[in-house]
């Protein structure tokens, strides 16, 4: 099974592109935290109080910390995770490894999400693709390029989770239930596929 992830807004709570990018914010925290990454430095024990304020601004607080971090591990252990999106490999890889938390690899802008999941279609079939992303145009884009989403499908291969659909307004990324509701989908998989 491959789970397809964006990154911002989906994983994250807030927009991690977009904060590094922008200038430095004024916050001590803030500031320490956009020149470890620019600086591609850890933040080490030293710095603990800004790892604590990285993990909250941008993964939510405790329960949904350990909510995504079970469900990207379930998604590991259960096939291949791949991160797909417009920010950029370096800054996203520097959050994971902050994180711990493993994929097995970074798609960024330079390859368009409907060609990145067309191939790994094409490499999968016919084995799910479990593609997580906030904003639906990404979906209608893979749509419009050939793909049926799941429910036409007879075989299940493409499940898409749109967080516009399942909200109806725009996420602040994978809510708890939505985290707990994919672990559950990629276990019950798993199990059939076993
Ligand atoms: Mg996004």
């Amino acid at each position: 099974m491959y789970t397809v992830l964006d990154f911002d807004l989906t994983l994250t709570t807030e927009h991690w592109y977009a904060f590094v990018q922008n200038a430095p914010p004024t916050d001590a925290c803030g500031a320490a935290l956009h020149a470890a990454v620019h600086n591609n430095c850890p933040l080490s024990e030293a710095t603990l109080p800004v790892h604590d304020y990285f993990v909250r601004r941008f993964f939510g607080d405790e329960e949904r910390q350990r909510a995504l971090r079970t469900f990207v591990e379930t998604a590991y252990a259960s096939g291949i995770v791949v991160i797909a999106s417009r920010g950029n490999t370096d800054d996203i890889q520097w959050a994971l490894r902050e994180l711990s938390l493993r994929v097995h690899c970074v798609f960024d802008h330079r390859t368009p999400k409907h060609t990145l999941l067309q191939r790994l279609c094409v490499l999968t079939a016919p084995t799910h693709v479990l593609y997580v992303d906030d904003v639906a145009d990404e979906h209608r884009t893979f749509v419009d390029h050939g793909h049926a989403p799941d429910e036409r499908d007879p075989d299940h291969q493409y499940v898409f989770y749109d967080l516009h659909g399942q909200r109806g307004r725009r996420a602040r990324g994978l809510s708890v239930a939505d985290l707990c509701w994919l672990t559950d989908y990629v276990t019950r998989h798993s199990e059939a596929r076993a």
